[in-house]
């Protein structure tokens, strides 16, 4: 790599692998079916059986990982796996109202997802300890000396909770997941698998490189794999006969500018940035202003790949580019600010 600029014209455009419709067709249904994250798929397995054996509801599960990984995918899952309802809340939105008649419409075993659960406001999730413990709601009934607080008995359910971010939970409400689950980036070899089943799906014609090719490139993460495919896809479409061949998806990726680490114009501008502007080191909300990006979005969705790779260390002092990211975007090193390095 021997410039600073991004790779290629432009950021790639998000396609139809947004669309949902796509998304759902590829979506694994079955832990069979759900690639890699072994370990995972066991610990699931083990306690699926086990509250069946029991003729219990499944304990309630926290799933943690960066994003696209398959916390939503294995949510769905363990809902088919134990023959349930599978429902879902969109937890930052939720107020305890929301939450009440969520919850008191729950039958006997339903799954309740609950996406992005350390968004929550804390004393919707407050409300849902009883909840989960005890399959009791409080509610407060009337105002000042003359209210009461009646308790609601609610369905035995399994809640599974997904995160980002674990560490945002309170102790107390992370305490009450019984089975907590970490997905770990995929290696090039799962997602290569992921690559072939999906293409046949979609009746994508595709060489065995040309697989590989783009499994490497999406940093560890299935739904990248899935969004680089639907973009070679149309690539090699308007520009072939639609068969991907090795040179045609790297091609591709050439045109929509994903180097071979799999980076794109957004991850140079942001190693540009930390690296000219901040001298190697920045904090987030500098960061944030300076590419004009959420800091959500730049703490939950680009850097934990960063910091995977070894291209970003998180000190007290900020965020740091390490040596490592110097060379990678051929910046000499030792120029790095080295004020708590
Ligand atoms: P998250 O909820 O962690 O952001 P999703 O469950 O939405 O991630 O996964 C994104 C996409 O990646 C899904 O649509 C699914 O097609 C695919 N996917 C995720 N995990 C796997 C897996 N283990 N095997 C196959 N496909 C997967």
């Amino acid at each position: 790599m021997a410039n600073h600029d991004t790779p290629g014209p432009s950021r790639m455009p998000e396609l139809a692998v947004e669309d949902e419709g796509f998304e759902y067709n590829l979506r694994p249904e079955t832990l069979n079916e759900f690639i890699g994250q072994e370990k995972a798929k066991e610990q699931l397995r083990i306690h699926i059986e086990a509250a069946k054996r029991r003729g219990d509801a499944l304990e309630h599960v926290l799933l943690v990982s960066p994003p696209g990984l398959g916390k939503t995918t294995l949510a769905k899952i363990i809902a088919n796996e134990i023959k349930s309802d599978f429902k879902q809340a969109i937890g930052p939105i939720m107020e305890k109202l929301d939450l009440v008649s969520t919850l008191s419409n729950l039958t006997k075993g339903d799954v309740l997802f609950i996406d992005e659960i350390h968004r929550m406001k804390g004393y919707v999730q407050e409300s849902l300890y009883p909840a989960m413990e005890d399959y009791q709601l409080d509610l407060a009934i009337g105002q000042g000396p003359a209210s009461d607080v009646v308790q609601l008995s609610i369905a035995h359910f399994t809640l599974v909770g997904a995160t980002t971010r674990e560490g945002l939970l309170a102790g107390p409400f992370r305490d009450r997941f019984g089975i907590r689950i970490h997905l770990d980036y995929y290696e090039p070899a799962d997602i290569q698998q992921s690559i072939r089943i999906n293409s046949a799906k979609l009746n994508i014609e595709i060489e065995e490189e040309a697989e590989y090719a783009l499994a490497r490139r999406a940093r560890g993460t299935m739904r990248i794999a899935n969004k680089l495919l639907a973009n070679v896809r149309d690539y090699a479409e308007v520009k072939g006969d639609g068969t991907l061949t090795l040179e045609v998806a790297e091609e591709a990726l050439e045109f929509f500018g994903i180097d071979e680490r799999g980076l794109d114009a957004q991850d140079y501008a942001y190693f540009r940035t930390i690296i000219e502007k901040f001298n190697g080191r920045a904090g987030l909300k500098a960061l944030a202003v300076a590419l004009s990006e959420d800091e959500r979005t730049i703490a939950e969705v680009y850097e934990p790949y960063y910091i995977k790779e070894g291209l970003l260390t998180l000190t007290p002092g900020g965020r740091v580019a390490t040596d490592a990211a110097y060379e990678y975007f051929d910046y000499p090193i030792g120029k790095q600010s080295s004020l708590f390095y």
